[in-house]
């Protein structure tokens, strides 16, 4: 995000631009999905503890809502950009296309670090960031959810402040709520399972017992830590986890072998992702610099933390014994470091495929909301597998027959998708 070099929007429309090119789409339909449909800037005033009023800037971007609601999480971040911002929600658009359900793709973003923000200095942004778009936003219209640094308590806080600008109860506005207030059990996990039910799938098509394979992650935050926990029930080893230190401004990597010891590891983390460096240490894990973690051995690489990771010089770095990579997180690898691993033949999993189990649930949520009837938890990840595995091998059968890389097959699939709703509803 910090990166002046590097800008996401601009990676996502030439992303975009090669895949509209293969499908020979027509000018209109290209000038319509390359950039967003609709987008807001807004300042929040806080007042902070200190009694002082601080303004935070924040962003909604709302890509393509041809298939429905334009639907995508909220982000906290100090460095977020609006184009990092617009390139998700587009993003989105094709994540919801690709899995086939019913949404269409947005984005949110307050330039902010919770790290130095009191819980109530938290809830008052939450509670501005609606207040500014509660008229451009709704159950059918645009549905926030988690994101990097917000919670299900910053959903609540946002649908509480919602609700009461409307007078009504509207818990299909949001999702990732809390179970219990209105949330989907198995939200928590989705994004994390998801990866790994596509991984399973690429494993079947490789040949590969999960159980002889072992993985490096960037990464430890929700989407990393189950992915991991699904990972190694299914046998798979992580052997190195990499994450953020705020108090020392780095990313470091830990580093364990004989396989990292999840719960331990959780049990020394804060609820950031960030790992506490000496009781790891004590814990016997080697402790690496940041990048340390792309350098492994290891059969499959997950990047599941941040955008713009896996660049020209950290490709570099991508030891021989890679055989592939699955994005958990949105847009890790740049456009340069992407043709890199193609030439090396490394299999992909493409970001918005690998990590749509977090939408697709927040999916099941809100029709759980909307209809004020609750699955179990077995019901809703067995939905969500289903969705999974199905887009997952729609996208690998169209790889093999097209000879398609896998992130081309993947965009084939939902640019078609989104320009064929586009064009029903004679937009173009
Ligand atoms: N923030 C998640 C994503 O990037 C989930 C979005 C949602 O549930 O709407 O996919």
């Amino acid at each position: 995000m910090a990166d002046k070099s590097y800008n996401a929007f601009e990676m996502a429309q030439s992303q975009f631009d090669r895949v509209a090119k293969l499908l020979e789409l027509d000018e209109a339909t290209k000038e319509l999905l390359r950039y967003n449909l609709r987008e807001y800037h807004v300042s929040i005033p806080v007042r902070m503890d200190d009694g002082k009023v601080k303004v935070f800037r924040g962003f909604r971007v709302q890509h393509n809502d041809a298939r429905g609601p334009a639907k995508g999480g909220i982000r906290f971040h100090p460095m977020e950009t609006i184009d990092t911002v617009r390139a998700l929600a587009m993003w989105m658009t094709w994540k919801c296309a690709v899995v086939d359900i019913p949404l269409g793709g947005g984005k949110g973003g307050v330039i902010c670090d919770p790290h130095n923000l009191s819980m109530r200095e938290q809830e008052l942004i939450c509670r501005g960031w609606i207040r500014q778009l509660a008229k451009d936003m709704g159950p059918i219209r645009d549905v926030p959810a988690p994101d990097v640094m917000t919670t299900g308590q910053h959903m609540l806080w946002m649908l509480d402040e919602f609700e009461t600008i409307h007078g009504q109860r509207l818990p299909g506005f949001i999702t990732g709520k809390p179970v219990g207030m209105g949330g989907s059990l198995g939200r928590t996990e989705a994004t994390g399972y998801g990866v790994i039910f596509t991984v399973r799938e690429a494993l079947k098509e490789l040949n590969l017992p999960p159980g002889d394979t072992t993985a490096s992650v960037q990464g430890f935050g929700n989407v990393a830590q189950y992915a991991i926990e699904l990972y190694q029930q299914i046998w798979g080893k992580v052997v190195c986890v990499s994450c953020w230190d705020q108090k020392d401004q780095i990313s470091y990597s830990f580093a364990k072998k004989d396989g990292i010891d999840l719960n331990a590891l959780r049990g020394i983390t804060d609820h950031f992702g960030g790992i506490e460096k000496d009781k790891a240490k004590k814990l016997g894990y080697e402790v690496l610099p940041g990048d340390a973690w792309i350098e492994q051995p290891v059969e499959i690489l997950m990047p599941c933390a941040l955008e713009n990771q896996i660049t020209p010089e950290t490709v570099k770095k991508v030891h021989a014994a890679v055989k592939f990579v699955v994005e958990g997180a949105n847009g890790p690898t740049t456009t340069e470091a992407d043709a890199v691993l193609k030439d090396r033949g490394i299999y992909l999993i493409p970001d918005f495929l690998a990590n749509a189990g977090g939408v697709t649930c927040s999916y099941f949520e809100q029709v759980q909301s909307n209809m004020n009837y609750y699955w179990d938890k077995d019901e809703v990840l067995g939905k969500l597998d289903s969705k999974m595995t199905s887009a997952f091998l729609a996208v690998s059968e169209l790889a093999r027959e097209r000879k398609l890389y896998m992130r081309d097959a993947a965009y084939v699939i939902a640019i078609n998708r989104v320009a064929q709703a586009s064009k029903d509803r004679g937009w173009v």
